[in-house]
């Protein structure tokens, strides 16, 4: 159930009102795999890493149970993030059930667990809706993403990479975002790899900033009712994740719905156990990523 909120979620430290989405429409459901992963980077936001069990392995009757209610509520997308979700036994098995309703996107790593299944996972491409993989090559130098994810690891995921787009998938990329970054010339310097991996040079490349770990306390400005119309357009407001998206995390054994992809480190965003009750919850701007989503405009959304 979700937490009772006391007042410092309804306003700032300064006593203000604090800045909300009242969420709308129900387009995209994420499900977070769970928190295990083969890689143990340093910078991970969900701080997963082998054997990891913060969120534990959904199951495919714990899927099931979500994307009837998500496609009964019109639901256009269903998205998959982990931890690396091919290390869940069960991931396979989900995303074949939810590729027979909507399209589908799984964040991977795309090293050893997703290569040893490819065999398994190549028959995907037959099944009525599309699929699309989102490959983490944080920066477009294999040394400085090696240095974290391990040694030959860029060469990995560019190999797979390569590989899901020539099976037919769609494929896109994650990097970091750094700050002051010229954005243009980050994303263009990814076209020698594009190249050698046979992909599309206009792939999407989603950006991420830095995003800390589960509980972390960075400092912040707190995002109030008057930042939200005096800085966001009614466009810039609609495009926040939890405004149109939740995410279901399981811990403890049960599953619940929280407001998005990066608030699963607090119990004030988990909305309860329904799709339908989640999306009748204002979503308050508490959250230290919040300020992310507001400053940068961040979205796991492709
Ligand atoms: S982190 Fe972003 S998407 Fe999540 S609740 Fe905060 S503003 Fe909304």
């Amino acid at each position: 159930m979700p937490t009772k909120h006391d007042n410092n979620w309804l306003f700032s430290s300064k006593g203000e009102k604090r800045g909300y989405i009242q969420p709308n429409l129900l387009d995209e459901l994420w499900f977070h795999t769970g928190t295990s992963c083969n890689l143990r980077c340093p910078f991970c936001l969900e701080d997963s890493k082998p054997g990891d069990d913060r969120i534990e392995f959904l199951t495919l009757a714990d899927a099931k149970t979500y994307i009837d209610e998500a496609v009964e509520l019109g639901v256009n997308k269903f998205s998959f993030t982990g931890g690396e979700p091919f290390v869940n036994p069960h991931f396979i098995s989900i995303l074949d059930y939810a590729l027979s309703y909507k399209p589908c996107q799984v964040l991977t790593n795309a090293t050893a667990p997703l290569m040893n299944q490819f065999a398994k996972v190549k028959p995907l491409i037959d099944k009525p809706n599309s699929l699309n993989f989102r490959v983490s090559l944080d920066y477009p130098d294999p040394q400085k993403h090696d240095a974290a994810r391990g040694e030959g690891n860029f060469a990995k995921a560019l190999e797979t990479l390569g590989q899901l787009y020539r099976a037919g998938f769609g494929v896109s990329i994650a990097r970091k975002m750094l700050a002051e970054e010229d954005s243009i010339a980050a994303d263009k310097a990814y076209a020698p790899y594009f190249l050698a991996a046979g992909v599309p040079l206009d792939i999407t490349i989603i950006k991420f900033p830095e995003l800390h770990k589960p509980k972390a306390t960075p400092e912040v400005p707190e995002i109030t009712e008057n930042c939200m119309t005096t800085y966001l357009t009614a466009a810039q407001r609609e495009a926040f994740m939890c405004n149109n998206s939740k995410m279901i995390v399981k811990q403890n054994g049960d599953c619940a719905v929280y407001a998005c992809t990066l608030t699963d480190d607090d119990s004030d965003y988990n909305l309860g156990r329904t799709l339908k009750a989640a999306m009748s919850e204002r979503v308050m701007l508490r959250h230290h990523r919040c300020y992310s989503c507001f400053a940068f405009g961040a979205s796991c959304s492709e």
